[in-house]
């Protein structure tokens, strides 16, 4: 049942404001509070008591009890009365406390003379940090509105006793003792290597600065103000075109809307601004409050709620601080490891990159626009990290481990020590690998190999010069189209592609013809209910569907490469007749431009990927009307074996280091050799030294990977002798093994081979 506002305790907060702002330590500034709280309450005895380290409660001020006992009487979590409220995080009234079956008397304290007992936990972040308790003489019946009033008090006493100066914050123990403790969790990978550092929520939490309010109209005024402000921003994220596909974040909304739409918060809220806290002191104590309720609820659904609620406190606590800011706007750390539920490209674009260690996710997927920014980057990242941000505290030392997609939460030194180990053998080698950004990409033996980089973001352009690549050999144009919230028209495009070619300084870029549907999605592009998605209608199926998209897009591309080489090819092509098709429209474009007097490329080269299997029984016709081909192996394999590429269960079922599929591009490779049209393979395997060796040997000479793959594959390749591998290959490639890897990985031992 709510309860009357009390102008009781109005009055009692205004003052322990004067006292808070007042001078002295915080130990006189306790002190003066439990007197005060004592004589405003008409009782006997007011004593408060602090969480220490390994969960014990030290009285820190009473009074009324005996002041020799402050600093020592010490009761542990769950022992007494009030540890008992320690315990279950909830205020405790008892007019006749003797007869409660935990009440542990202490000599030393003077307590046994007073018989009635209220007292409420002091919480800060969902963890208990403190007890406040009242004392009667006489039987006392304490009115819900006194335990109310005591709940704000403590409220307000959570700021003294968490600012640092009576115990050390890494004392304020969790009521579960977990969550100080170091942890270790699991994600999902979405990009490898490791990063150290202090955990900085990429939404801090706000600092609430004024507790106690004057005029709670006013204050009630604010948070309405607030929560209409709040409504319309989760409304227009509610209606944004990239939800409409349904799913998580649709969930995640509708919880939102049911918790801010919950007039039970709502009550709750204002019916603390009543009790003369500010409109940002009441939503947090009533999330506080709740918070530790729900954390001890162990339905999993619940509990997952906590979080919606987190979410949604933090937005309310924004929109009355009016301020929506991220963590890049603030002081960053020089090692900060940013942990957020998730987060926009743009966004991760507004750090300074020179302070980032990692990325925590608690969602996430690879194909994230943020993931492929991340990657651009060479950020370390893990998603899926479940309930992350409950378990972090700001500044936190942690360890993103993307290698193995998880997350060290205060690490214990000999896992530091173990990871800075790691992390410095890597960045040995990466300066290694610098170091052979000038010499050329040729094999023991005198075989030069085409070196390219797979790019889609301005960023890798700086790779291209980094790592000494020979071009890009895959620039996949659906990644800035996937990064902006609409369709870039004919001039965004243009100047787009200008620019790339401009970065490229003169080497070669190839740019891939929009390669939508399937696992890449664009947020404007409605995507249509398919039950396989990736043999759906997807990539060139779409603009070939669809062709004024493509078509602009070849504008776009026609007129960035005025006066040089443009090098264009199309995916997921199935058929010669979608070549034909795609090069009439290609075709049709130039003569657009041309009738219109532009400035045409001094060459067009088009191209294709390999990468549906029927295209490699068409290859005598298809190579006549190509001028290159570029393997995808990932699709490649993906449809060879019938395996899809993003179950991570099927991940290790098929071996792109089997005799089948190393044979198949053989004769791919072979087939284009003899019809002298050049040939390269883009997809991940390209990337790694040990496949890339074998793509060496079944006569691959280009070959286009991520940046930091370029370093490793040269060092392999600068060890290797083709003639000798080739020979060792070709016998194996017709066993009827599941795989040649272990026997490729011998070879490479036997021979010296850096792999
Ligand atoms: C491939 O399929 O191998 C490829 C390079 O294209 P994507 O990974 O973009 O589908
Ligand atoms: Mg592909």
């Amino acid at each position: 049942m709510p309860t009357i506002p009390s102008t009781v305790s109005r009055r009692l907060l205004g003052r322990l404001r004067d006292v808070m702002a007042g001078g002295g330590s915080a130990q006189e500034r306790l002190d003066k509070v439990v007197k005060l709280i004592a004589a405003d309450m008409v009782a006997e005895v007011c004593s408060c008591y602090v969480m220490r380290a390994g969960e014990v409660l030290e009285l820190f001020a009473t009074e009324g009890l005996m002041k020799s006992a402050v600093h020592k009487t010490r009761l542990r979590v769950g022992e007494g009365l009030v540890g008992d409220i320690a315990a279950h995080a909830r205020p405790l009234a008892l007019s006749d406390a003797q007869s409660h079956p935990n009440f542990a008397f202490r000599p030393e304290t003077g307590e046994e003379i007073y018989r009635s007992l209220v007292g409420v936990p002091i919480i800060r972040s969902g963890r208990v940090i403190g007890v406040l308790v009242v004392q009667n003489r006489t039987s006392r019946h304490y009115t819900d509105e006194e335990v109310e009033t005591l709940e704000t008090v403590a409220m307000v006493l959570a700021e003294l006793v968490s600012g640092g100066q009576l115990v050390g914050r890494d004392e304020l123990q969790p009521v579960d003792g977990l969550a100080l403790l170091p942890l270790r969790l699991d994600g999902l990978r979405l990009n490898p290597g490791i990063g150290i550092g202090v955990a900085v929520l990429h939404r801090p939490r706000i600092t609430i600065r004024r507790l106690v309010a004057e005029d709670p109209d006013a204050e009630l005024e604010r948070l309405r103000v607030a929560l209409a402000g709040m409504h319309s921003a989760l409304d227009e994220l509610f209606s944004a075109s990239d939800l409409s596909d349904g799913g998580e974040h649709r969930d995640i909304l509708e919880t939102y809307r049911m918790f801010a739409e919950d007039s039970g918060w709502i009550n709750r809220i204002s019916e603390a601004i009543q009790t003369g806290l500010t409109a940002e002191a009441a939503v947090q104590k009533v999330h506080e409050d709740t918070r530790v309720r729900m954390a001890q609820v162990s339905d999993p659904y619940i509990r997952e709620r906590l979080h919606d609620l987190e979410d949604l406190t933090n937005r309310l606590l924004q929109h009355l601080a009016g301020d929506g800011g991220t963590a890049a706007a603030s002081d960053l750390p020089e090692d900060a490891v940013l942990v957020c539920r998730s987060m926009g490209p743009t966004e991760l674009l507004d750090y300074d990159r020179r302070r980032l260690r990692g990325l925590i996710f608690e969602e996430g997927s690879p194909t994230m626009h943020v993931s492929i920014v991340a990657r651009a980057l060479d950020i370390p990242v893990v998603g899926r990290v479940k309930d992350v941000l409950g378990k972090i505290e700001p500044f936190d030392p942690v360890i993103v481990d993307g290698d193995n997609a998880q997350v060290f939460i205060r690490p214990s030194d000999d896992i530091v020590e173990a990871f800075a180990e790691s992390e410095r053998i890597r960045q040995q080698r990466v300066a290694a690998f610098a170091a052979l950004r000038d010499v050329p990409a040729v094999t023991r033996d005198g075989l030069a190999v085409g070196l390219y980089l797979n790019a889609g973001l301005l960023l890798d352009l700086q790779n291209l010069h980094h790592v000494g690549a020979d071009g890009i050999g895959l620039y996949r144009t659906e990644i800035p189209f996937m990064a902006r919230p609409e369709l870039p028209d004919v001039n965004a495009q243009t100047a787009l592609y200008r620019k790339i070619i401009d970065q490229a300084g003169g080497k070669p870029v190839v740019f891939r013809a929009l390669d939508v549907g399937g696992d890449k999605v664009l947020p404007y592009w409605k995507s249509s209910d398919e039950d396989n998605p990736a043999l759906g209608w997807r990539s060139i199926r779409i603009t070939l569907d669809c062709p004024a998209v493509l078509r602009q897009q070849l504008r776009a591309l026609l007129r960035a490469h005025a006066g040089r080489e443009l090098r264009v090819m199309f995916p997921m092509v199935a058929e010669v007749a979608e070549i034909d098709k795609a090069r009439a429209i290609l075709e049709m474009e130039i003569e657009r431009e041309r009738e219109k007097g532009g400035k045409l490329p001094s060459r067009v080269a088009v191209g294709t990927m390999l990468e549906v299997p029927a295209l490699a029984w068409q290859l005598p016709a298809l190579l006549r009307r190509v001028d290159f081909v570029s393997i995808g192996s990932n699709d490649l394999a993906q449809f060879l074996f019938a395996s899809d590429r993003g179950n991570p269960r099927l991940a290790e079922r098929y071996d792109t280091l089997s005799p089948a599929f190393l044979s198949f591009l053989k004769t791919i490779v072979e087939s284009c050799g003899a019809a002298g049209v050049p040939i390269s393979l883009c997809g991940e395997m390209a990337g790694r030294p040990l496949d890339a060796m074998a793509l060496i040997g079944i006569g691959l000479t280009s070959l286009s990977m991520a940046a930091p793959s370029v370093g490793p594959v040269k060092t392999m390749l600068r060890t290797l002798d083709v003639g000798s591998l080739k020979s060792y290959l070709d016998p194996l490639l017709h066993l009827p093994d599941h795989s040649i890897r272990n026997k490729l990985r011998a070879f490479a031992y036997d021979h010296g081979i850096a792999v």
